[in-house]
């Protein structure tokens, strides 16, 4: 989606400290981290949110997840890591596109706010 800002970053048309990428997964660190270590994980696909991803996207989706476990271990998270996905206005989604946010670096509080 030409307006999206994530997909903007995937094809390299908006800069930013990407950290992965392949034919189906892009990683950068976010402009406004909450912990010493955060990463966003997004398909390059266009999915608005978890609520969209339909069935033709679960590998993608599994993708996504094997990355995330791949980062954590280079970012040297073996004490931990938080993964997050703020799905719709409750959650308090900023960007429709679906991204995984990677947190750690920190002890982590929970219930999360
Ligand atoms: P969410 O509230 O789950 O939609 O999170 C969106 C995240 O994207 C926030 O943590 C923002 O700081 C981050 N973000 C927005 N624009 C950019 C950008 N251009 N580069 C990196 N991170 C961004």
């Amino acid at each position: 989606m030409s307006d999206c800002i994530f997909c903007q970053i995937a094809a390299k048309e908006v800069p930013a400290d990407l950290v992965y990428e392949d034919d189906q997964v892009v990683a950068f660190r976010d402009i406004n981290p909450q912990a010493p270590v955060h990463l966003l994980v997004i398909p390059r696909k266009h999915i608005s949110g978890l609520d969209t991803a339909g069935e033709a996207d679960l590998p993608v989706l599994g993708r996504l997840a094997a990355v995330v476990a791949d980062l954590a271990r280079k970012e040297g998270l073996e004490a931990g890591y938080r993964l997050v996905v703020n799905n719709g206005p409750d959650a308090g989604q900023a960007v429709e596109h679906l991204h995984y946010h990677l947190l750690g670096g920190r002890k982590m509080s929970w219930p999360p706010g």
